[in-house]
């Protein structure tokens, strides 16, 4: 499958980390958000790339993990599959729709032909931010689904309605 996926991270406390060649960010804690895509086969489709976010035991390669491998944590990822690359329209939904702010500068975003300004946003103005995304990815006329703990594929399509219920946020793993 290929195609692009959201990941909600909760920052419990405020987070000071150094993000590889972008320098040393203090992130504010609460929820955060980062879009990414994966346009391969096997080893780099999107349900292996997903699927490695949530693994616990990993190297560092994207700048995601340098969170990941800290105290953020991954509450749920939302999928959606598109034959084109998708992640720039959706990061730039999550601004305009979603009132989220760009994180540090590049992050995810080097590679961006839009120039986006980062691929990772500090969203403090949602409360539900897994239902408010699915709405958000709908309005773009994508397919989203969601998955708690990395699993694709996902449930059936009449029940990946999230029926107002979002993953269990439960503390994460000790490393
Ligand atoms: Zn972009």
């Amino acid at each position: 499958m290929k195609g692009a996926y959201v990941l909600i991270l909760q920052l419990p406390l405020d987070l000071s980390v150094t993000i590889g060649s972008l320098g040393t960010h203090v992130l504010s804690k609460g929820t955060w958000l980062y879009v990414g895509s994966a346009m391969g086969n096997g080893s780099t489709s999107l349900e292996r790339r997903v699927r490695r976010h949530f693994l616990s035991r990993k190297n560092i390669h994207w700048h995601i993990d340098y969170l990941l491998s800290e105290t953020a944590f991954l509450q749920a990822a939302i999928i959606v599959e598109s034959p084109s690359r998708a992640e720039c329209k959706i990061a730039e939904a999550l601004e305009k729709n979603m009132e989220c702010i760009p994180g540090p500068k590049g992050f995810g975003s080097s590679d961006c032909t839009n120039h986006c300004i980062s691929h990772v946003f500090q969203c403090p103005k949602i409360e539900r931010p897994q239902e408010t995304l699915m709405k958000v990815l709908k309005e773009l006329e994508f397919e989203p689904q969601i998955t708690c703990d990395g699993t694709i594929p996902l449930r059936p399509p009449k029940q990946q309605v999230l029926n107002g219920k979002d993953c269990v946020v439960a503390d994460k793993e000790e490393i």
